[in-house]
């Protein structure tokens, strides 16, 4: 596997840190350090990983952690956060019959075996797919795309005899007569030459290809980002594809030398075969890397729970019905964590824990309650007294005990909001909300 090491490395760190007690600035470094040792083995660039770890440190010390997470777990998420931005945006690319794209890169770098991945990539998406050769600087080219094109069965086409790569391009066009996807596999230099450059820029002015993408050799480690720059300066690329990661120790230097000159890195080449092809997804592929499972929970407690504005603003006005109460019981549930619902409620400190930790099975009791109840009773619950008290208990199948506790419940909300003041401060309160 391609980032094994990487990912046992991180992990390692993770696992680690899970072990702390507190999250304390000795914790974060120690954490980090193992961090750093696992992105500079992957030939990730000292300065960047250096930034990477202070900017981790800043935030995981200063930032309060958001939603339902713990400090440790937000040192966690924060660290997904840099990764993922350090390697910038990449993702699939969504083309469509009709449109061209066009390879270039060194001689070498895997143009041509990435050509017949992609489009064995973009055949199985249903797109009418199609070969170019135009490669003329090198004799085997011909046959060498010829054959994959076969293997897929990708129509091809390609001349032995005109030395024009650009005619050979346009006879192409010609030859294909329906629509359809073009992949052109263009020629490549021993080295990056200026001969190179113009080649492409001319080709690029008559053909203009909705897509050019730059194929790299990932064994090169950071130096494909000077590649990367130099291909991104003399001629325009729109995204840039990483081969020959598969058992490559720089897989992590080429990916995030070319992140930083702003060229999405789209897809990976992960070995020879033409299946051997992902999708680069900075945000699944950092994911993998720290623990799929271990992110999506991060990612999901570190959502701010959502409020039911208008509900929430009639809890603050103090004119809620008992739908509003149940749906604050049922929030109450939702969020667990006692500490972090005492902060996000305006008068949270003053909420019984009685009333917070309240029984599953007392809930939904509760929704039988209501759901027994007239539109009137829930909107004034005051005017439930005895006999409506025994009538709604038996509709519910429920103890006549449990339609006291929930209009004893509502009465007690209703009391907390009052004591919570009105007027200015509230209103205040209803536009430090964004209410208002
Ligand atoms: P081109 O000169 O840029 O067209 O490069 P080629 O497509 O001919 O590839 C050069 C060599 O790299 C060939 O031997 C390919 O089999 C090999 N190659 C290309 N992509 C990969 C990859 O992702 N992994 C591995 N292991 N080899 C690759
Ligand atoms: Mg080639």
């Amino acid at each position: 596997m391609a980032f094994e090491k990487l990912r046992e490395g991180l992990q390692g760190a993770i696992n680690n840190l899970k072990k702390a007690v507190v999250v304390d600035k000795k914790v974060v470094r120690d954490y980090l350090k193992q961090v750093q040792k696992a992105l500079l083995s992957a030939d990730v660039n000292v300065k960047l990983v250096v930034d990477l770890s202070k900017k981790v440190e800043d935030r995981a010390l200063l930032e309060k952690p958001p939603g339902m997470l713990s400090r440790k777990e937000n040192l966690i998420k924060i660290t997904y956060d840099e990764l993922t931005s350090l390697l910038g945006n990449g993702g699939e690319l969504v083309m469509q019959d009709g449109m061209t794209m066009m390879l270039v890169g060194v001689q070498g770098s895997g143009k041509t075996t990435t050509a017949a991945k992609l489009a064995a990539f973009y055949k199985k998406k249903g797109l009418n797919v199609r070969l170019i050769c135009a490669d003329t600087f090198r004799p085997a080219a011909y046959t060498q795309l010829q054959q994959l094109a076969k293997e897929i069965s990708v129509p091809f086409y390609g001349e032995t005899e005109e030395k024009d790569t650009l005619k050979i391009i346009q006879n192409g066009f010609k030859h294909f007569k329906s629509k359809g996807f073009t992949i052109i596999d263009s020629e490549g230099r021993h080295k990056l030459d200026t001969g190179l450059m113009e080649q492409i820029n001319m080709i690029s002015k008559e053909v203009s290809p909705d897509r050019t993408l730059l194929v790299l050799d990932g064994t090169i480690g950071q130096t494909a980002g000077e590649q990367a720059q130099a291909f991104n300066d003399s001629c325009s690329i729109n995204g840039i594809i990483i081969s020959k990661l598969d058992g490559s120790a720089k897989g992590g230097g080429s990916i995030s030398a070319c992140a930083t000159t702003n060229s999405p890195v789209n897809f990976i080449g992960v070995g020879e075969h033409i299946a051997d092809l992902e999708v680069f997804e900075p945000v699944r592929f950092v994911g993998r890397l720290l623990g799929m499972g271990d992110i999506e929970g991060l990612l999901e407690k570190a959502k701010e729970v959502d409020f039911d504005e208008a509900a929430a603003k009639r809890m603050l006005s103090g004119k809620f019905n008992l739908e509003d109460v149940y749906q604050q019981i049922q929030q109450m549930q939702s969020m667990g964590s006692m500490d972090k619902l005492m902060e996000m409620m305006p008068f949270g400190a003053k909420i019984p824990k009685d009333l917070v930790a309240m029984q599953q099975d007392k809930i939904e009791k509760f929704k039988f309650v209501m759901d027994s109840m007239t539109t009137q009773e829930k909107e004034d619950p005051s005017i439930v007294k005895r006999e409506r008290i025994e009538r709604i208990a038996q509709g519910a199948g429920t103890d006549s005990s449990d339609v006291r506790d929930l209009l004893n419940y509502y009465k007690r909300m209703k009391k907390m909001m009052k004591g919570a003041g009105g007027g200015k401060k509230l209103n205040r309160m209803i536009k430090q909300f964004g209410m208002g």
